[in-house]
């Protein structure tokens, strides 16, 4: 762009020194490379070879999408630069919903402000979570007819105070790992055109490790594009969270879920996903089937997880990033169904609070230790 626009004199800057240094080798971008080798690392011995002969392409295509496909030899990874315009977007949505409700629990004081102070507290509070997600949902019109996903507007490109610039970057970047994880496990499950000769033991072992965590097979009405789509789903989660080779640690179980539940929301959102029919030629599953199989693998897989020190647990991240598609999917429902009435800050602090209860009780029928307890 420098080159084309007169200004190579910018690009002599001894900043830029480190990016022309760089030397592809299984990406043309060197975020998806470091991404790539993260995800390799994660794999079974066995699986290695064949990754490693992958290459994952970014382009500048405007569309939230990806590919895995094959010529001849060559396995190729293809991301759009929609896909990670998606994910800032959607990761600046999220942090301003998390803010909101940081902001409800902490700060309103639900006992003792009277009604009316009460409300417009709420009222206040309850703009800045909302307004940006009413955004999105305007221009997402125009993100779709003109196959290219723009954040335009400054409430969808304006970091959140709370977010540190690494905390927002290390989300997109989980976003964008599950997108390529999914990609990488189509190749490692041989769903691409090569019938690939070791694909039937790698399924041997993802077998072995799903009954290990007691994951469920695909739905069986499914068609057999979706269960492909759905295989790919759980690999890729069990790839980023380090269960594929037995080495789970939280932070991985965070990553997973984040990236998984927040790439699958944009992606509903941005094409209205949200339900499909499963008749042949829909070649995905609907938005509620990914996400209700995403939600129930992070439970099985953070079982022998204990409560952090600050009383963290993946479970209860799950609970907060419900609340936050609840919020996105609320928008398709109040313009589908006429009987729907939207959601509004009130009624989001009533979930918040059952939501609240509801965790407790499912940490402890899970049997979660809260190590905060264990040591005081
Ligand atoms: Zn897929």
């Amino acid at each position: 762009m420098f080159e084309a626009q007169g200004r190579k004199d910018v690009l002599s800057d001894p900043s830029f020194a480190e990016y022309f240094a760089w030397e592809p080798h299984r990406s043309n971008c060197p975020d998806l490379e470091s991404l790539l080798e993260g995800l390799i690392c994660a794999l079974p011995e066995e699986w290695k070879a064949r990754a490693r002969r992958l290459f994952a392409g970014r382009n500048l295509h405007g569309h939230a999408n990806a590919e895995a496909w094959r010529s001849g030899e060559v396995g190729v990874i293809e991301i759009n630069y929609g896909i990670t315009s998606a994910a800032m977007i959607y990761s600046v949505l999220y942090y301003k919903y998390f803010e909101m409700v940081r902001t409800l629990g902490a700060e309103v004081d639900f006992v003792d402000d009277d009604e009316e102070v009460l409300m417009m507290i709420l009222e206040e509070v309850g703009d800045s979570g909302f307004t940006p997600i009413l955004i999105a949902d305007g221009e997402k019109g125009s993100w779709r007819a003109n196959r290219r996903i723009f954040a335009g507007h400054e409430l969808l490109r304006e970091l959140p105070a709370s977010a540190s610039y690494d905390a927002y970057h290390e989300l997109v970047r989980s976003i964008e790992e599950f997108v390529l994880a999914h990609e990488l496990a189509h190749h490692l499950l041989g769903h691409t055109s090569d019938p690939y000769p070791r694909a039937s033991q790698n399924l041997t072992h993802f077998k072995k490790i799903k009954d290990k965590y007691g994951i469920l097979p695909p739905d069986e009405t499914l068609n057999p594009e979706q269960k492909d789509e759905m295989e790919a789903d759980t690999l890729a989660l069990l790839v980023m969270s380090g269960a594929l080779t037995g080495e789970i640690t939280s932070g991985r179980i965070y990553r997973a879920a984040g990236g998984s539940v927040i790439a699958l929301t944009a992606l509903a959102h941005i094409d209205d996903s949200w339900v499909a029919s499963n008749e042949p030629g829909q070649t995905h599953p609907d938005f509620i089937t990914r996400y209700a199989n995403a939600v129930d693998l992070v439970k099985k897989i953070s079982k022998e997880t204990p409560v952090g020190v600050e009383g963290g647990h993946p479970v209860g991240f799950l609970a907060q990033l419900s609340g936050f598609v609840s919020l996105i999917l609320d928008r398709w429902l109040s313009k589908n169904m006429p009987q729907h009435t939207p959601v509004n800050v009130l009624s989001l602090s009533y979930w918040l609070f059952e939501a609240a209860v509801a965790l407790e009780a499912e940490l402890k029928e899970l049997g979660i230790q809260d190590s905060r307890l264990a040591d005081p």
